[in-house]
């Protein structure tokens, strides 16, 4: 069993999560610890114990765990971005990539750890300086998904660390195997016991423990809509600090001027890759009735030569589905559509084996178009590769759908346009705007985050990440 990590140690749990690979259901990638509350509350303990000498560490030791960290994990990215692939189903490509990122944020955040910033400025008094300085804010429960198992992670974890928080680690449950390999490399890295702690086990029992235990100061969650207004709830009623990260129904607008070979590149690469399960994915494209036909049968054509496959076999261009409840949520959209009448232009099956057999929770991308604003296609999000099109008469009314969801996370538009491509990043009540490029796909060393009902609180990533892994002080001093 993989074991969860507590003040240093290695401690059995006392259930077991067994870790499935989506793209053969006969493959037990590995049995996983499943922590329940008191050994949430072990953890929690270890990390409030190790705080104060933590807080206290030197820049420079945290920089050189958190570079030794990010260079073990770039070093390591395919055999990392391999497990990636076979625990979530994402292609080969698409995982190298994302264990990379990890490893960059690490690097980058060392970086960080040495330029915390501060101010001084003189006092409005006579003789009376002021400091003004970021400290950290204690422990920090980290609950992240299971769509980017480290990437995710990384952003949370490294920053916490490099501004001096201990650290109480809650991955999604059908993700333990890279959550266990990226605590296997920070727990050799000459951090203390007890600053970082991996808890793995299900959200009703560790999640509801970290969000209810008063010694966690700070709850930073990614996830669905329906679990983050829990983590607020909590939060507040402890007044504990708390930034959430949840879903989308991101637009993509494609304007007649676009260039179209442009435009299906950003629809098919942010509606259908990584099998549609980003939260930045791309599920409503909003296109101008001078290209829309020339576009949809381009998207189409494009569709018909993705290859649906085992996520780790070369030429894969779409993996599974990551289990049997999402898939059966991506095909009850699929029906929810028909049924409000939008037309299946493409796709929309489920698969049960591949070609060679393997089973797995495989599924053809699915297109519709004639759909309206008014569906429940364009106004919840699938978390699949199910893209809908709306037709849109000029750009002012492409703008109006685009914004018309109560969701903000990323907005794109491919235009050849200085003039609409400079209003739409204007106007765009995204929290991300991508112009002439897909809606997935950031960087990682600037902010992350949405706007509306799919964020909330201070932005992840970059140098914003300080907002919500410090606490301002002001300090007065009569010279
Ligand atoms: P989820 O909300 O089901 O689970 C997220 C995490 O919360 C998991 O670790 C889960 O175990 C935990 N959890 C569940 N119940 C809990 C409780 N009662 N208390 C505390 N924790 C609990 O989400 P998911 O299905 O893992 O992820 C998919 C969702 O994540 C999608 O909605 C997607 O849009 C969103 N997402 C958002 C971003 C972003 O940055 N905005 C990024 C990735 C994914």
């Amino acid at each position: 069993m993989f074991k969860n990590l507590i003040n240093g140690d290695w401690v059995e749990a006392p259930g077991v999560t067994r870790n499935i690979n989506p793209s053969d259901t006969r493959d037990l990638i590995g049995e996983y610890a499943k922590a329940d509350a008191a050994q949430t509350k072990d953890a929690i303990a270890a990390a409030q114990a190790a705080f104060p000498a933590w807080s206290l560490s030197t820049p420079q030791q945290r920089f050189d765990i958190l570079d030794a960290v990010g260079s073990e994990i770039l070093a390591r990215r395919n055999e990392l971005g391999d497990l990636l692939a076979r625990e979530e189903g994402k292609t080969l490509p698409e995982a190298i990539g994302e264990v990379a990122r990890a490893g960059n944020i690490f690097k980058f955040f060392a970086g960080e750890a040495l330029r915390p910033g501060g101010e001084v400025l003189p006092s409005v008094r006579p003789g009376v300086g002021v400091e003004i300085t970021r400290e950290p804010v204690g422990v920090v429960g980290i609950i992240t998904p299971w769509n980017f198992p480290i990437a995710i992670p990384a952003w949370k974890i490294a920053p916490a660390l490099a501004y001096g928080n201990c650290v109480v680690f809650k991955p999604a449950e059908l993700v333990p195997g890279s959550a266990w390999a990226l605590a296997d490399i920070l727990s050799r890295s000459g951090l203390p016991k007890g600053v970082f702690n991996l808890v793995m086990g299900p959200g009703s029992q560790v999640g509801a423990t970290l969000l209810d235990d008063a010694r966690i100061a700070a709850i930073t969650f990614t996830g669905s809509v329906g679990t983050g207004k829990r983590v607020a709830a909590a939060c507040v009623g402890r007044m504990a600090k708390f930034q959430l990260e949840m879903g989308g129904k991101n637009p993509m607008v494609v304007l007649d001027d676009a260039d179209l070979g442009v435009a299906v590149n950003c629809a098919v690469q942010s509606g259908f890759f990584s099998t549609g399960q980003r939260c930045t994915a791309s599920s409503r494209v909003i296109v101008t009735e001078g290209i829309h036909d020339r576009f949809v049968a381009a998207v189409v054509e494009k569709l018909r030569s993705l290859k649906v496959d085992d996520a780790r076999k070369t030429g894969t261009d779409l993996g599974p589905v990551v289990d049997a409840s999402q898939l059966a949520q991506n095909l009850k959209y699929v029906e929810i559509a028909r049924g409000e009448g939008a037309t299946l232009a493409y796709g929309g099956d489920a698969l049960e084996h591949n070609a060679d057999g393997q089973p797995g929770f495989y599924m053809r991308p699915a297109l519709f178009t004639d759909t309206t604003a008014g569906m429940r296609i364009n106004g919840e999000e699938v978390f699949g590769p199910v893209v809908s099109v709306l037709r849109a008469k000029n750009y002012d009314e492409a703008l109006h759908l685009a914004n018309d969801t109560p969701f903000g996370l990323a907005a794109g538009i491919a235009t050849t346009s200085l003039k609409y491509a400079t209003h739409f990043k204007r106007h765009s009540q995204a929290g991300m705007v991508m112009v002439n490029l897909p809606t997935a796909g950031v960087d990682y060393h600037v902010p992350f985050g949405g706007r509306k009902g799919s964020s909330y609180g201070p932005r992840e990533q970059g140098r914003y990440a300080a907002e919500f892994y410090t606490t301002v002080k002001t300090a007065y001093t009569q010279a």
